[in-house]
């Protein structure tokens, strides 16, 4: 909770001063971020342990120095900056002191101190005296609460996942922390990570990787590194993990990092009979340069496309939980309207498109955007519906003549949210038909479930146009689908091709974007 950065933005007026004076002679005026460096390399980088004076000094200036900081929390605070794997013995020095003094260290504290273990460990094994630290410091939170909670929890976890033979006491605590919460990205991911470390556990490894996607918690490369690198140690079990790690990705549509990549294209230099991976770049149309063969269309079958109406449409028509912000009579009325004038080749969330490139326009212009994304589509003989709200009829009268001549219009109430109609109004004309948005519908994806997300996903790839800009001139710019797939996938003739970003992050944006790095990877069986 309290890391460098946080300290950095809290205040810090006197404090160290006193500490750093007796250390340098400089008591002059250094910005609160010099002097926590200072106290950073001169204390907590440099030394692998402090007298108590100097311990003494710390936790008070830091008490003194931050609002924030109090005798509460202060020591969870120290351990949160000497976190790092070679302060070990720093943050272990520290805890001794609290002993020392009879107070001793607190739960916070403690958990804070399994964490420094936890780096540690990611950088050598920890010896046998440092595991039973750490198992001496569960037991100790266990037997004081019978339940303890999510951030307990995921301490703990963190510190048994560095043990050898321990490490599986982490489980019920993982199942204690659903009771409030779902667990962190990281107590799953060290969880995961230490299960595909060990040749036995991969089964339960796999099932922690499904339930963490499941929980929408985007899983950290460490938890592939960890399968990757025990597969360069079995040989034999290689093809088929990579192809069951490959479907995973595919079926939940996550891109690897660089990190991961750089491991399986290692993977391939160092298992040439099971595998070949080379880095890749895609031409136009989504043409592998490596391999020469094209991606796969991202178009979804017909069988798929009825699910996926049938699976919305109900939800619609029968349980009418999509239509949360509208009146039944206006859902009525829409119906109705959509009955007489579809199918579409077109739905266009007018809101959206005129909002696109800025909502603090005249509404003269954002009429005007409006009409012109209409033309463009009137210019190529497509029948468009233009959903909209009653305040746009305020809006330009030529400009919205133009769209009412033009296209089918149909205005909700201004509290209603669009994109149900939109969806609604798409998948009823059938499965030629695009829409024109910018929103992701990320929350109609997940309402779908964990099947039919990927297939919504693909569908929506293939129609959704978006509105890139409006240039000086007038002319607009308009994103068209990408029609071949952009997540790993197998191609044809049967070279898998990953896409890969740059870092981890938590939370994907879901947009269509073409991924710039690609590999290109063929299992041999
Ligand atoms: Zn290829």
């Amino acid at each position: 909770m309290y890391n460098i950065r946080l300290l950095r933005q809290l205040r810090w007026p006197g404090g160290p001063h006193r500490l750093m004076a007796s250390q340098h002679k400089r008591p002059h005026l250094l910005g609160s971020s010099d002097q926590l460096e200072q106290l950073k390399s001169n204390y907590f980088e440099r030394r692998q342990e402090l007298s108590g004076d100097e311990w003494h000094s710390v936790r008070h200036s830091l008490i003194e120095g931050y609002k924030h900081i109090n005798g509460h929390n202060v020591d969870a605070v120290i351990l949160g900056v000497c976190s790092g794997p070679q302060q070990l013995p720093l943050a272990k020095n520290y805890v001794d002191y609290l002993r020392s003094t009879g107070a001793g260290p607190n739960a916070a504290t403690l958990g804070r101190l399994l964490r420094v273990y936890n780096a540690a460990y990611h950088t050598r094994p920890l010896s046998e005296a440092e595991q039973r630290d750490i198992l001496q410091i569960c037991d100790s939170l266990q037997a004081a609460h019978e339940t303890l909670d999510a951030t307990s929890c995921e301490q703990l976890i963190h510190g048994l996942v560095a043990t050898t033979d321990h490490w599986q006491r982490a489980l019920p605590l993982l199942e204690m922390m659903k009771v409030t919460s779902t667990p962190s990205v990281s107590a799953y991911s060290a969880l995961t990570e230490k299960a595909f470390g060990q040749s036995d556990q991969t089964e339960l490894a796999w099932r922690l990787l499904e339930e963490m996607v499941l929980a929408r918690k985007q899983p950290k490369c460490e938890v592939y590194l960890a399968l990757l690198n025990r597969l360069a140690q079995e040989p034999a079990t290689a093809s088929v993990q990579l192809e069951r790690l490959l479907q995973f990705l595919e079926r939940h549509s996550i891109l690897v990092t660089q990190k991961v990549a750089e491991r399986l294209l290692q993977l391939g230099e160092l298992l040439p009979q099971q595998l070949r991976v080379t880095s890749s770049r895609l031409g136009p149309l989504g043409k592998c340069l490596e391999c020469r063969q094209h991606l796969q269309p991202v178009a979804i079958s017909e069988e798929q496309f009825r699910q996926l109406s049938e699976c919305f449409l109900e939800k619609v028509l029968i349980r009418g939980d999509v239509f949360q912000k509208s009146t039944p009579e206006e859902v009525l009325r829409f119906k109705q309207y959509v009955e007489k004038t579809a199918p579409y080749d077109c739905v266009i969330d007018g809101l959206n498109v005129a909002y696109s490139t800025g909502a603090k326009k005249a509404p003269q212009q954002l009429a005007k955007l409006l009409a012109t994304v209409v033309r463009h589509f009137k210019e190529r003989n497509k029948r468009v519906l233009v959903l909209g709200r009653e305040h746009m009829r305020k809006w330009s009268k030529t400009a919205m003549h133009y769209v009412q001549n033009n296209a089918s219009l149909f205005l909700t109430n201004n509290l209603s949210h669009d994109d149900p109609f939109l969806l609604y109004a798409t998948l009823i004309s059938g499965q030629e038909t695009d829409f024109f948005s910018r929103d992701l519908m990320r929350t109609h994806a997940f309402l779908l479930g964990a099947e039919l997300k990927p297939i919504f996903r693909r569908w929506q790839q293939e129609h959704q146009f978006s509105l890139v800009t409006q240039t000086q001139t007038g002319r607009i710019i308009v994103k068209e689908p990408i029609r071949h797939r952009l997540c790993v996938h197998k191609a044809k003739a049967g070279a898998w091709h990953v896409p890969y970003c740059e870092a981890y992050t938590p939370n994907p944006t879901d947009s269509f974007e073409v991924p710039e790095h690609w590999l290109c990877l063929s299992l041999k069986t």
